[in-house]
């Protein structure tokens, strides 16, 4: 294993791809306002050209930080002068990315001898849309692949569909993938979007949603940025858009949102993994679902799936003022958060983006709830931070089953709640 582990890591710097080699996840559970006010200092240091994976927000929510082994003994000897207590979440980053990517090769080994996709693994762009055919020729009576434009470096964008007919039913969205280093956010769609079709006609809760109601899916709601992770940066966040004046790319398409556009939570350099861009809607990725929607005008709800931190949240994040349909949002997500826990035990928070994670301006579902769409709701799947982004491939499934259960409970409330 360790020869093959080197193997890939001579392969992965002979083709340019980033390597993590020697960096180190760190967790930091703060202890005072003054340390608060020091770790939110260290987000405007460049220099040691930090990764924060939760940012510091609150003396009550931990901090992860991924620090590049350049910094490793500098940001130790920090923490160490200013008498912060840390712990090593991850010691071996890159020996993380090196397993998934040898788990991945050997199920697409599998995949192409079976010619089944299997849903307990991390899939490439490539395969993800060639399943999506597979799919609408497996459900040709539910199931259609609609292609709603093309992403910056001109990939297509496909929506799975399902509806049984009827002009412009009230429909529910539902994306994954948004930030492209969230894997275990599309691999969720992906056996979503299968368990849908495959239940219909058979539950028939579902089944009566699916007679009145449509449901629209988007996999891969940044491609670019989703390929990228996985030819050259695995930690890649946002968008791949070029940023004039600046040779930092991409724009973190979950902060470009007209809602709150520009506000906290957002940053201003082209650098910054929380870049808002240019102005509102400058992501192509994003303004394309913001037609689709727009141009649909009866969508009922919106669900957007990040990972990671086990929480589900509703507006607002540009703002900490409740929205006036605080209660109601707020008893769903309890709800739901209660059925996704009877599966497995797993343990979710619920509340408003601003008081359970951080004021977030410019984001998706507060745009959708400005617009008129009151089930409006994001995840943030597993874990909490004992992998963070490198979820191994074995808990896609479990995340997958017990999320639906959430899922269908919001979607169910949305069927018997018209308005
Ligand atoms: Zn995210």
């Amino acid at each position: 294993m360790k020869a093959v582990w080197l193997l890939l890591v001579l392969v992965a710097a002979a083709k340019a791809e980033k390597t993590f080699i020697g960096d180190q996840v760190l967790r930091i559970n703060l202890q005072s306002q003054e340390q608060l006010r020091l770790l939110q200092s260290l987000e405007h240091e460049e220099e040691w050209q930090l990764d924060f994976w939760l940012h510091p927000v609150s003396t009550d929510l931990p901090v992860d930080i991924r620090v590049p082994s350049s910094s490793l003994s500098s940001v130790k000897d920090f923490f160490l002068t200013h008498n912060i207590p840390f712990t090593i979440i991850i010691q071996n980053l890159q020996g993380l990315i090196e397993m998934e990517k040898i788990e991945m090769e050997e199920n697409q080994k599998k995949e192409r001898s079976t010619k089944n996709i299997n849903f307990g693994a991390y899939h490439t762009l490539e395969t993800i849309y060639s399943w999506m055919d597979t799919l609408v020729a497996q459900y040709p009576n539910l199931v259609t692949k609609e292609e709603i434009g093309k992403s910056y470096e001109n990939r297509p964008m496909y929506v799975l569909k399902f509806s049984t007919g009827g002009a412009n039913r009230p429909a529910i969205w539902i994306d994954t993938g948004i930030h492209s280093r969230e894997w275990v956010s599309p691999a969720t769609g992906l056996w979503t979007a299968n368990k849908i079709a495959s239940d219909f006609g058979s539950d028939t809760s579902l089944t009566s949603l699916l007679n009145t109601m449509d449901i629209y899916m988007l996999i891969l709601a940044n491609p670019d940025g989703y390929v990228y992770t996985h030819t050259n940066d695995r930690m890649w966040r946002k968008t791949r858009s070029i940023n004039s004046g600046s040779s930092c790319r991409g724009v973190d398409p979950n902060r470009n949102w007209d809602a709150g556009f520009g506000g906290p939570g957002a940053s201003t350099s082209p650098c910054s993994d929380s870049y808002h861009g240019p102005f509102a809607h400058s992501e192509i990725e994003v303004k394309n679902v913001v037609d689709l929607i727009k141009s649909h005008g009866n969508f009922k709800s919106f669900i957007s799936v990040h990972a990671y931190s086990q929480l589900l949240m509703y507006p607002y994040g540009y703002t900490c003022a409740d929205v006036a349909d605080k209660a109601e949002l707020d008893s769903i997500g309890r709800e739901a958060a209660q059925k996704l826990t009877s599966l497995y035990g797993t343990y979710y928070k619920v509340g408003n983006i601003c008081n359970i994670i951080y004021p977030a301006s410019g984001g998706s579902i507060d745009w959708s709830y400005d617009s008129g769409i009151k089930y409006s709701f994001a995840f943030e799947l597993r874990d909490t931070g004992y992998y963070g982004f490198l979820l191994p491939a074995n808990q896609i499934i479990p995340t997958a089953s017990e999320t639906w259960l959430a899922l269908k409970h919001i979607l169910e409330y949305v069927r018997d709640h018209p308005y």
